[in-house]
């Protein structure tokens, strides 16, 4: 199958996947937060400096606002994500016992929390079987003709029905590497692309 295909040429291309990512459910509760509308290059830096002031739940709960914001400055919409964060915190160490809960229900009911980021924190945090879809897999499947959505939750619903269960949570880690480097939202890099031969929309 199609996407099959795909999914072993990526895997060929990023044989160690996106194994770097800090596993801490809440180390990546609070980065795919900072993530939103904001580019890799300066949300890990920015996660980096919170988490080397503000360590764990308890003390990102207490923090002051404004040390948070200027700890995450160079992120989109900082203050916003500063009171955010700190809410966040609070209610997992008031309503959780200070543990980020693994289901998606519970994540959604978080402030800021939608189910890009809840799926990122259970399939990398708790290795569970789910589809982050992020702005890099929702353009790629779409390039690549594999779904024809509109917005991300589609395009999970899509990328279920077509993936192997075993193969979900890989997703999401292969298509950023693919999509920071090859099928970039801007100039993608298509004459060296490895997959130029079975893509509809080489450019
Ligand atoms: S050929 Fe171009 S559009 Fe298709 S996957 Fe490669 S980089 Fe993306």
């Amino acid at each position: 199958m199609y996407v099959d295909e795909v999914l072993s040429r990526l895997r060929k291309l990023y044989p160690g996947g996106y194994s770097h990512v800090n596993k801490d459910p809440f180390y990546l509760l609070i980065s795919t937060v900072l993530s939103q509308r904001t580019r890799d290059d300066v949300t890990i830096p920015a996660t980096q400096k919170l988490f080397s002031v503000f360590a764990t739940v308890e003390k990102m709960a207490g923090a002051d606002v404004n040390e948070v914001q200027d700890l995450i400055r160079d992120v989109g919409f900082y203050r916003v994500k500063a009171q955010r964060i700190i809410d966040i915190s609070r209610i997992i160490l008031q309503d959780y016992g200070g543990v980020v809960p693994d289901s998606i229900d519970e994540l959604l009911k978080l402030p800021g929390v939608g189910r890009k980021t809840a799926n990122c924190v259970l399939g990398y945090g708790f290795g569970q079987d789910v589809i982050a879809v992020d702005t890099h897999v929702h353009r790629i499947s779409n390039r690549m003709g594999l779904v024809d959505t509109s917005d991300p939750d589609e395009t999970e619903k899509e990328l279920e029905k077509l993936v192997s269960k075993q193969d979900w949570k890989d997703i999401n880690g292969l298509m950023v590497l693919f999509g920071q480097n090859v099928c970039r939202p801007v100039g993608p890099k298509c004459r060296e692309c490895i997959m130029n031969d079975i893509c509809p929309k080489i450019i």
